[in-house]
């Protein structure tokens, strides 16, 4: 059978003759149109196109990833019977039947390998390779469905980007719609009209970011546009183009291309002549008439919260060690600023204390192997998270010397917020988190002693039908709980702990929710961290305040 044709097409931009030299920093990825369900379709084919061409960094799926299949090949992935052969990035929902698939708006592992990305935001790949993504397809009616983007996440993510210092543009845009009028000025988009269909507030979100590259699909064709100009020439300096590719769908009869292998270097690591080196066969931009006559800029209203908008940072090195692999030292490494191996996430994080983009206005202590961090919208201005800076799920996953620095963050806080007449309550919730975090809540004493804690909690669990098991002082949840598997407990200021295994579902909120109950804190309306929110000025103010606070306490200052 012959099968699409699939190539490497390197790009002219980083596309380098004879210079082996940049070779580490060029990630080779693969953009897949909608797979509609057929995952063994899909990655059979990867794994052919692997064996022939050498691995791939990442595959970019947008489109449809579920189809209206039944279920029973998604089984055997989810449950890890089959493994796709390579990282996999995909979009969320574009209908309401597939919308079950995607319970975590913020982004989650799907089955191992394969990631959610998120409704949208910028995840940040290896070697900086900045992808922004937004899932769903356009609705300018409130509410939005949970498989639609607003305008104001279209004005969201710009706005994020935008605030970004010195902001050029991005290396790839992944959208499931067409971007409307994307044809104009360009060659055919055959039976697509793309006056008629696609997203114009995609053409909007496209001209403001200006990737290098745009995938999208669900109009179930390949269509290559000729690469268009992000600059008006005579008036503006020269700037990268943009190429446009529409993927056609998995496994469909007609064998339109569904995968796209291309080779790129981040843009932040390419010197500026060698970006904006023009393509002979640029074109005009498509949008930039069209999207000023619809007046997008009107349509769109003012953002209430950008927060709302993620940030992703994936560090993972597999590629680059693997090709550093022949006995040659770490100096050649494309990462010099990683400064000590750490366990790295296999997907988006944003807790690792390495990624960039990290909260680190809210850190207020740091040790060898774990920090402490303001909550984001807190319980009470000094609820504190202690992270591991490596990556890790869950307690169970630390090894020695981190538990041992855990330990002494515990202690340290215990003894701290002792001194200002509080208990601290501390709770980790292993489940639809990708990083540890431990929550440490400081109750004050003339509120409620330990056992009505313990009884808030065990009668709250109760009517929600959780069951909390009462485990001993000092014991360890690394002899309860296998690695991998969900769970929660709290702590209370006594060391004892109430553990509750995770079957299915757990309310993300609960630890919250009881601790903000009228029986212990009496502050109901701060169950949710959302309604807490705060200005960044604020949080530097408290992390400020907590840093002056806690200093004396602080064993990461001992000589
Ligand atoms: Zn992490």
């Amino acid at each position: 059978m012959a099968l699409p044709k699939t190539e490497i097409i390197p790009c002219d931009n980083c596309y380098e003759r004879g210079s082996a030299g940049s070779y580490g920093s060029t990630r080779i990825c693969l953009a897949c149109g909608d797979v509609e369900g057929k995952f063994d379709v899909l990655f059979n084919r990867v794994r052919t196109i692997q064996k022939k061409s050498g691995n791939f960094d990442l595959l970019l799926c947008v489109g449809n990833f579920f189809g209206s299949t039944p279920d029973a090949e998604w089984e055997e992935y989810k449950t890890g019977i089959k493994k796709a052969p390579i990282q996999t990035y995909v979009l969320g929902a574009n209908n309401q039947e597939t919308v079950k698939y995607f319970q975590d708006v913020d982004g989650c592992e799907l089955a191992e390998n394969i990631t959610y990305l998120g409704r949208k935001g910028v995840f940040i790949g290896s070697s900086g390779l900045q992808i922004v993504y937004l899932s769903g397809t356009e609705s300018l009616n409130e509410p939005v469905p949970g498989y639609s983007f607003s305008p104001k996440d279209v004005f969201s993510l710009r706005t994020t980007l935008w605030s970004t210092s010195q902001f050029k543009g991005v290396d790839i845009l992944l959208t499931s719609p067409w971007p409307k009028y994307v044809g104009n000025f360009g060659n055919s988009s055959g039976e697509v009209d793309t006056k008629k269909c696609g997203s114009a507030l995609i053409s909007s979100l496209a001209t403001g970011l200006k990737p290098r590259y745009h995938f999208a699909a669900l109009e179930k064709t390949y269509y290559e546009r000729l690469p268009y100009r992000n600059h008006i020439i005579l008036q503006e300096n020269a700037q990268h183009a943009t190429r446009f590719i529409a993927l056609a769908n998995v496994g469909n009869p007609e064998k339109k291309k569904y995968l796209y292998a291309f080779s790129i270097v981040p843009m932040k690591l390419m010197d500026v002549a060698e970006l904006v080196k023009q393509p002979p066969d640029v074109t005009e931009n498509p949008y930039r008439k069209f999207v000023k006559q619809a007046s997008l800029g009107k349509q769109i209203p003012a953002p209430e919260e950008d927060s709302a908008c993620q940030f992703f940072f994936d560090l993972n090195e597999k590629q680059g060690r693997k090709r550093s692999s022949t006995g040659r030292d770490s100096k050649s490494s494309p990462h010099p600023k990683q400064p000590r191996k750490l366990p790295q996430p296999p997907g988006p994080c944003w807790f690792c204390l390495a990624s960039p983009e990290v909260e680190k206005h809210l850190v207020v202590s740091i040790g060898t192997h774990c920090y402490l961090a303001l909550a984001k919208g807190g319980l009470s201005d000094d609820h504190v998270l202690i992270l591991p800076i490596g990556h890790y799920q869950s307690v169970v996953e630390l090894s020695a010397e981190v538990v041992e620095e855990v330990e002494q963050y515990k202690a340290t806080l215990r003894r701290f917020f002792k001194s200002q007449g509080k208990r601290c309550i501390l709770f980790e919730r292993n489940y639809k988190s990708h990083h540890l975090q431990l929550q440490v809540i400081p109750v004050p004493l003339s509120r409620c002693a330990t056992d009505d804690i313990k009884d808030a909690f065990i009668t709250q669990a109760q009517e929600q039908q959780i069951e909390l098991l009462e485990i001993p002082e000092h014991s360890d949840i690394k002899q309860i709980a296998q690695p991998g598997a969900a769970y929660f407990y709290v702590e209370l200021d006594t060391g004892e702990k109430l553990f509750h295994r995770i079957k299915k579902n757990f309310p993300l909120q609960f630890g919250r929710e009881v601790l903000a109950s009228e029986a212990i804190l009496n502050i109901p309306d701060k169950s949710d961290w959302r309604q807490c929110q705060i200005s960044k000025e604020e949080e530097e103010t408290l992390a400020r305040h907590f840093r002056k606070d806690f200093e004396p306490f602080d064993f990461t200052l001992d000589d």
